[in-house]
């Protein structure tokens, strides 16, 4: 919704809304899978929006981006072949390049209209597009892990849109085994599982895929993100024969270039979830 100085997308489920205030619209684009929009905002920079959801702000995406990338990476052994699955905007593929055991990363997103106006929009994160590591397919994900070879990805992070439209499949237990499959022993997937307060119930059912498709350890972990629902995020990673906590013991010494806001302690903390959330995760 949109009226003269603000964007507003609104959350009828929780009767609640978000507002940023903007100069303009730069961008608008139907593609074929979803109508992808650019504002330009007063405080926060460029503002993308895929059919009236927040994607992501230039002023606080650096955060989502590093959750994303640097816990699962940094947990696994020796991440070396990485697959991101949606990630159109490129800020993830931006972090996990930062990893020097990271040989080879496959990023597949349906919509190469997402790519392109990030490109011209978000050109700082775009900045590793080129590196020789890199390789950017236009795909359906769902499908198209269902092509991959077993046993050949150390990481999968699944940087999609919320559960609806296209991305709908990336969050059942079938897309969950698929992953399964393609993880080499000890790789880890992790996937955006919405809000703590708002929609619990999706890291539930997240977790409940991801088990039914054979991931004994289970790690969700929050991090703040103010454009988001509520202004507070989870994902969720699942391992395959890795013990994801004993993991994040031992990931002091790895991380090797400068970050905004993820940290080693911050990675710890980020893994203690509140008592009320807790209890529900382990009840179900
Ligand atoms: N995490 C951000 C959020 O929740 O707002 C999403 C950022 S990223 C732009 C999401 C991407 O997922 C989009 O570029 C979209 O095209 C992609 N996507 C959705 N469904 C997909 C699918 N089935 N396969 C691959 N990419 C998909």
């Amino acid at each position: 919704m949109l009226n003269t100085n603000w964007f507003t997308e609104i959350f009828e489920q929780s009767g609640s809304a978000f507002s940023l205030q903007i100069k303009g619209k730069l961008f608008e684009q139907q593609t074929a899978y979803q109508k992808i929009e650019i504002f330009d905002t007063t405080h926060f920079g460029k503002l993308m929006v895929i059919d009236g959801c927040v994607m992501l702000s230039s002023r606080d995406n650096f955060i989502y981006h590093e959750m994303m990338a640097h816990p699962a990476l940094l947990s696994c052994t020796a991440a070396k072949e990485v697959l991101i699955i949606g990630g159109g905007d490129c800020g993830t593929l931006k972090e996990v390049l930062k990893h020097h055991t990271v040989e080879h990363v496959t990023q597949v997103d349906i919509d190469e209209g997402v790519t392109r106006a990030a490109e011209i929009y978000f050109p700082e994160l775009c900045s590793a597009n080129t590196d020789p590591r890199a390789t950017l397919l236009f795909d359906d994900g769902i499908a198209w892990i269902k092509n991959k070879a077993p046993e050949s990805v150390d990481v999968i992070i699944v940087d999609s849109t919320d559960p609806v439209g296209p991305a709908q499949g990336l969050f059942t237990q079938e897309f969950f085994s698929d992953c399964y499959k393609a993880l080499n022993q000890g790789g880890i997937v992790i996937q955006q599982s919405g809000s703590p307060l708002l929609t619990p119930n999706e890291m539930v059912e997240m977790r409940q895929a991801m088990r039914a498709a054979g991931f004994v350890s289970l790690q969700s972990y929050q991090f703040p993100q103010c454009v988001y629902p509520s202004g507070w995020w989870s994902a969720t990673a699942g391992g395959k024969n890795i013990n994801l906590s004993e993991a994040a013991n031992s990931i002091s010494d790895k991380l090797s270039f400068d970050t905004q806001f993820y940290s080693v302690a911050g990675h710890h903390g980020a893994m203690v979830l509140p008592p009320y959330l807790e209890k529900l995760l382990n009840e179900n």
